[in-house]
Formats: structure tokens, C-alpha cells, sequence
């Protein structure tokens, strides 16, 4: 049986001024304890979150795949566990498309990350035009063949389906296109990783709202959600974890 989780990413969004955000969200998450909840900020956020959050895990949006060096502007999983965060997202189809990381490159910070005790999130999902050639299955087949780091397990590994179409559109796939993509996401788990795969959590992400929830989150081998826009406010974030309750 996977446990639901329920993870915010605050993408390029949190001052300190939303800090009140955070503390309400991890109330929440205190209080509907049969659902894991995350939230994902901007680096410069991450410490004073973690102070603020209790025992919900803050987790960073990034990671680059070296441990030091000349990485101008980057951060590593060392500085992002000396800040309070345990997980980190990788693969996201905003980095994919603005700063045109790779499956590969995916793969190498999913690993980084491993490697120094972060838990990892890791994006696969195919683009609109993708999406209309009706090529989805291969895409996130391919996606996930070439990024998931070598041991994935569930412990530290959790993959999202996120097709890029859907994020921030208000848009979503429909649940039987969720329910096959999701379907197919876990056979290939399966053959890469074996038993394994049974406990990997497969999120959702894309336009997940407080509306759209409780329906997405019941669809087979949704384990969770990866939520953006609408994670950025207790009022619109709670309703998805207690949907997922
Ligand atoms: C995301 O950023 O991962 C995401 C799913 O965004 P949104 O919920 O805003 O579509």
C-alpha cells in the first residue's frame, strides 16, 4: 500500500512575507497524518521554511549533478542539506524547456542527490505537439528509461507525470489518459527495477486544483500529486492534501 503524497512546487514564487503560508500548510499536514506533504521553495527560501515547518520536509526545485566546483549560480545537494532541505525535484519540464536539461541530465542529479541523502522527484511528461502526435507513451517510456538513477527504490525515489500541456493551462489529461499513462509509467519501473516498482509513489502534476483533486488522486497508480500554482496558499493547497486524506 503506497502512501499518498502530496508535494508544492513554489516554482519561482516566496519571500519571506509567505513564510505565514508555509506554517499554515504544515499545520495542515500535521493535522492529516495518513498523507506525506512537501513543498518544494526557491533556494533562498529553504532555511527559513525548514524553521518554520515542523517536521513537514522542504525540499529544493533543483540540484546540480557535481558535489563542488566552477558552477557559477548553481547549487549542490551538500549546500541544500546544510540549508534543511531532504528532497529535491529534478527533470522538471520548466527546467527541460528554460534551461534545456536532458533525461540524462536529470538522471545525473537524481543520482547527486541520492548520494547525499536527498530525496528525489523526479519529472518525466510529453509536450502538446507530443501529446497530439498521440506519441505520450513513448516519450515518458523514454524519459524515464534514460533518467531513473541506478537503485531507485522507494525509499528515496518518487516519480511525476507531468505533461508539460497541462502545467499552469488549467488544463488536464483526461483521468482515462492519467489512469494509461500511469499504467504504463509502472510497468516500466517494473522492468527496470523490479518488485521495487510496486512501492514507487507516481504523482500527477498539472493544473491540480482543489476541484480536480479528490478525481485524480482516485484514478489506479495515482499516488499523490505534484501541485504548482495552486500550492502557493494554505487556502488552495489544504483542500488538495485533505482530498488525498
Ligand atoms: C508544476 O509546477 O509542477 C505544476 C504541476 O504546476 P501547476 O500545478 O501550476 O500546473
Amino acid at each position: 500500500m503506497r502512501r499518498k503524497l502530496v508535494a508544492g512546487n513554489w516554482k519561482m514564487h516566496g519571500l519571506r512575507a509567505q513564510l505565514g503560508e508555509v506554517e499554515a500548510i504544515a499545520a495542515a499536514a500535521a493535522a492529516n497524518r495518513q498523507v506525506d506533504v512537501a513543498l518544494c521553495v526557491p533556494f533562498t527560501l529553504i532555511a527559513a521554511a525548514v524553521a518554520v515547518a515542523g517536521d513537514m520536509p522542504i525540499g529544493a526545485q533543483d540540484v546540480h549533478e557535481a558535489d563542488q566546483g566552477a558552477h557559477t549560480g548553481n547549487i549542490s545537494a551538500a549546500m541544500l542539506r546544510e540549508a534543511g532541505a531532504t528532497l529535491t525535484i529534478v527533470g522538471h519540464s520548466e527546467r527541460r524547456a528554460d534551461q534545456h536539461e536532458t533525461s540524462h541530465d536529470a538522471w545525473a542529479k537524481a543520482a547527486a542527490a541520492h548520494r547525499r541523502g536527498l530525496r528525489v522527484i523526479l519529472c518525466c511528461g510529453e509536450t502538446e505537439a507530443e501529446h497530439n502526435a498521440g506519441r505520450a507513451e513513448r516519450i515518458v517510456q523514454s524519459q524515464i528509461e534514460k533518467s531513473l538513477p541506478d537503485g531507485a527504490s522507494p525509499d528515496w525515489l518518487t516519480l511525476a507525470y507531468e505533461p508539460r500541456w497541462a502545467i499552469g493551462t488549467g488544463r488536464t489529461p483526461s483521468l482515462d489518459q492519467i489512469e494509461a499513462i500511469h499504467a504504463i509509467a509502472r510497468a516500466k519501473l517494473r522492468m527496470m527495477v523490479g518488485d521495487a516498482a510496486d512501492g514507487i509513489r507516481i504523482l500527477y502534476g498539472g493544473s491540480v486544483t482543489a476541484a480536480n483533486a479528490e478525481a485524480i488522486l482516485a484514478v489506479d497508480n495515482v499516488d499523490g500529486a505534484l501541485v504548482g500554482g495552486a500550492s502557493l496558499t494554505a487556502d488552495k493547497f489544504v483542500p488538495i492534501v485533505e482530498a488525498a486524506a
